[in-house]
């Protein structure tokens, strides 16, 4: 393992039921993570992008240990942690944390807010008596609250301000990797930007690496260092931050960058919609899981599963015609050319003139 690389996943599968159901058969086989293997170097923030039920929690948890792979494995700083034993993984457990989505359910509304941020303290056994109440402190100044907010309860706080206490809990063992799983999708816009910039300065502080799961990819292009893209538990696309925002490899990445709003004021935006939902992570498409939605699609995508593979500068992806795709910005014209999109765009545009026809 290289020594730059803190954590690291070797073809990390992940199914879902599948059990026995007499007199039923058996129940089908959610293959939520197949294949994945990555490394998040020491330092660095590492996004897992792509659509809601990708994969890329369930990927998060598997890289964290809080679920067991069906197959693969993960190291940490050295340490195959799939391996461990429960007493040995309970011990690691101060190293890697969570940052929850939701700061409503995720803290115990009957414990306050000291308690909360003491648990881990106790449990690791690192701190008690005076010492305890020190360290849970100089937590919550650290996340930007005050230390007599130790006494109330959480739902005594807003929003933001429990996103705080779940980021003072993850933080007050001294975690070395922390995984962010949508850490700010819960919380209003305007207290977002608070949020992120939060983390970035205590990862810089503390010398955290970070984990972000994420749908939003303005927030990601803010963000990371690199980025993976997900697709029906499969990593599609990996690359540097700067490289997969200008020069997207993969047909799936480039619609969902398309699809990002511009914001400038009287500029109309015609944003690219992948057509289709997603199909069944029970029953995943043969070939490449993309080609039911892919507007390149030929006759290998449906046979042949495309691996991952390195497309130079530590950029890779995962598609039989990366070489050969148009450049991004004549394809994303595509997108918008794509039939049924100009049949909406049609529709609208026909009620937009009859709405200015009619005075409104
Ligand atoms: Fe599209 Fe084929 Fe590439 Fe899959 S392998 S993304 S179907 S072009």
């Amino acid at each position: 393992m290289n020594a730059d690389v803190l954590v690291e996943a070797h073809n990390l599968v992940k199914h879902f039921g599948g059990e026995r159901r007499l007199p039923f058969g058996r129940t089908p086989t959610i293959h939520a993570v197949d294949g994945v293997s990555l490394s998040i170097r020491r330092g660095e923030t590492f996004a897992i992008v792509g659509e809601s039920g990708c994969g890329k929690s369930t990927l998060a948890r598997l890289l964290l240990c809080l679920i067991a792979p069906t197959s693969g494995s993960v190291m940490f700083d050295g340490r195959e942690v799939t391996a461990e034993s429960p007493q040995a993984l309970r011990g690691l457990r101060r190293d890697m944390q969570i940052i929850f989505q939701d700061p409503y359910s995720s803290l115990n509304p009957r414990m306050t807010v000291g308690e909360l941020v003491a648990e881990p303290l106790k449990v690791h056994g690192i701190a008690s008596g005076r010492d305890l109440d020190d360290r849970v402190a100089a937590v919550l100044r650290r996340v930007g609250l005050r230390p007599e907010y130790a006494a109330r309860y959480p739902h005594e706080f807003s929003g933001g301000q429990r996103q705080r206490i779940g980021i003072a809990r993850a933080l007050a063992c001294g975690p070395r990797f922390v995984v962010g799983d949508e850490p700010v999708s819960a919380l209003d816009v305007s207290i977002r930007a608070q949020i992120i910039n939060l983390l970035e300065d205590l990862k810089a502080e503390l010398g955290l690496t970070l984990a972000l799961v994420a749908h939003d990819l303005a927030l990601i292009r803010h963000t990371s260092d690199r980025v993976a893209v997900m697709y029906l538990g499969e990593i599609v696309e990996l690359a540097s931050r700067d490289a997969l925002f200008e020069m997207p490899r993969h047909p799936y990445t480039r619609t969902l960058l398309a699809a990002i709003p511009v914001p400038v004021p009287g500029r109309h935006h015609h944003r690219a919609v992948l057509e289709g939902d997603p199909p069944s992570p029970a029953a995943p498409p043969p070939g490449c899981r993309f080609h039911t939605r892919c507007p390149f699609v030929e006759d290998i995508c449906v046979s042949e599963r495309p691996v991952l593979r390195d497309a130079g500068a530590g950029h890779s992806v995962a598609c039989h015609l990366a070489d050969r795709l148009p450049p991004p910005e004549r394809e994303a014209a595509g997108f918008v050319a794509a039939p049924a999109r100009r049949e909406r765009l049609a529709l609208f545009t026909a009620a937009q003139e009859a709405a200015s026809r009619n005075g409104h």
